[in-house]
């Protein structure tokens, strides 16, 4: 039988809701119904991580800050994350998969009173692969007479069982010790916090003549440009930092704007590297398109370069005082034919050289901005992606129906979500995916990566 691959690099889960930036992930593993939320509640001493009373019924959070023996770090309780009955041993190992991939060490949960399963052994050759600490809990050792049925996991091959009884508190305090010794104390996982006083980081595209360095002068104005030092702010000196609505902005690669370069073969080529260099030192890039011609062939690169850097997209329909009602009709085919893959990004209709409607790219930058640092919890996105199966399954392909077994967004900025599979999803149905995801969360002026994942 195949071992499962482990997740790669890109595909760790970074903090989800409830981890706390920097502190060292101590997750706690094992089957369905082996203590692993009675164990967590322990850690906790508080009822949080409900037990579940009712199968199938998926929670919203799985990390909690938690502390022990006066140290601090994150816990991960897997025991919420029930997704698919039928594929029940490869929901679990894949769920051991992603929260091994997100911790710094980890607890195995194993009843003693039922033994070794297949799905355990499959479990420990993941951990091993992983080469991540573990202690081994033999839980539901309620008595000591049932001291034997922990001794016989040692067959495991983890060392040490520590025998346990999650509900009544018995050897709680060696286990959570040894796990304590296994933990680093400085996470290798987890996100660090992000910089404070980051200004937002903003790139006006688009190919030449659009009106970026007219949009730039709308808005900025020569006396409203910010050059000051701000507190904790590296900023290169082709940036500018500018007021909208009372909020700072920084401004990528102005200079670049305000200083006309001629247009030749030559300087087009460097403008090109220049607007490649921009948008990936940008969180959103404006693309600014001239609404008085056709949208041109140049005008959809641009805007597919923001997309395959991940970044926020807001598109200009730029000199809308140019456009009357032939031109409107025509844009609007253009449009549709020519950007509908782009559709969920805020499309803003205003005159760079007029100062027509210029007012409302923050609401379009704040609404970007959002959308792509939207953060799915693990148990919402699988509770829905139920959903959307229960409703449209994957349609039969050579008599087999590939289904989702569980889902994680193991990204934001751009959201990245990966599909745990038990076969290749259509193009057309991670479409549809995509489209329910959007209609459901919004990930308004973002781009989705959705990665597939198949599982045997
Ligand atoms: P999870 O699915 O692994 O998170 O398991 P739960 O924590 O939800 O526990 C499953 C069931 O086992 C519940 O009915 C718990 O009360 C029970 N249970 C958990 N720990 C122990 C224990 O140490 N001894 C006994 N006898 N039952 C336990
Ligand atoms: P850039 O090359 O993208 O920086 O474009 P510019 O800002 O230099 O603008 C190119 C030309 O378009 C200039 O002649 C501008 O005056 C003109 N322009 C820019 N915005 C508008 C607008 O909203 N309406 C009209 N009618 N012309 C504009």
């Amino acid at each position: 039988e195949e071992d499962l691959a482990l997740l790669e690099a890109d595909e760790v889960p970074q903090a989800d809701e409830g981890m706390e930036h920097g502190l060292p992930v101590l997750a706690v593993i094992g089957r369905p119904n082996v203590g692993k939320s009675t164990l967590v509640n322990r850690v906790l001493g508080r009822r949080v991580a409900v037990v579940q009373d009712t199968p199938g019924v998926t929670r919203d959070r799985v990390s909690y800050p938690a502390e022990w023996a006066g140290r601090r770090f994150t816990i991960v309780d897997t025991g919420g994350w029930e997704v698919d009955v039928e594929g029940l041993d490869s929901a679990v190992a894949t769920q051991a998969e992603v929260a091994i991939a997100m911790s710094d060490a980890v607890i195995l949960v194993v009843d003693a009173t039922v033994g070794i399963t297949e799905t355990d052994a499959q479990v420990v050759r993941m951990l091993r692969r992983s080469g991540r600490p573990v202690v081994l809990a033999a839980n539901k050792v309620d008595s000591p007479a049932q001291e034997g049925d922990a001794a016989a996991l040692w067959n495991l091959g983890l060392g040490e069982p520590y025998a346990v009884s999650a509900l009544h508190g018995r050897g709680s305090g060696d286990v959570l010790d040894a796990a304590m010794a296994i933990l680093p104390e400085v996470s290798a996982v987890a996100a660090p916090s992000p910089a404070e006083g980051s200004l937002h980081r903003i790139a006006l595209v688009g190919r030449p003549n659009v009106g970026k360095s007219s949009l730039l002068n709308a808005i900025a104005g020569s006396e409203r440009v910010v050059v000051n030092e701000l507190a904790g702010t590296t900023r290169d000196p082709v940036d500018e930092v500018i007021e909208l609505d009372g909020r700072q902005w920084l401004f990528i690669d102005t200079a670049g704007i305000r200083r006309r370069v001629r247009q030749s073969r030559g300087a087009d080529y460097y403008a090109v590297l220049r607007t490649q260099g921009a948008i990936e030192r940008a969180e959103v890039a404006v693309v600014l398109l001239d609404v008085s011609e056709p949208i041109t062939e140049q005008d959809v690169r641009v805007i597919q370069q923001v997309v395959d850097a991940g970044r926020a997209l807001v598109l200009v329909n730029n000199k809308w005082d140019l456009v009357d009602e032939e031109r409107r009709t025509m844009l609007a085919w253009e449009t549709e034919h020519d950007l509908a893959h782009v559709a969920w990004a805020p499309h803003i209709n205003l005159a760079a050289a007029t100062g027509w409607h210029t007012n409302r790219l923050v609401r379009a930058l704040d609404a970007a901005i959002e959308g792509w640092t939207t953060r799915i919890p693990t148990g919402r996105l699988n509770a829905f992606l139920g959903e959307i199966q229960g409703a449209t399954p994957h349609p039969l392909r050579g008599g087999k129906q590939p289904r989702i077994l569980f889902a994680t967004q193991v990204q934001t900025a751009p959201p990245r979500i990966v599909l745990f599979t038990t076969g290749f999803l259509d193009a057309g149905y991670r479409r549809f995916i995509e489209r329910r995801l959007r209609e459901e969360f919004g990930f308004v002026g973002s781009p989705i990566q959705i990665g597939v994942r198949v599982r045997e």
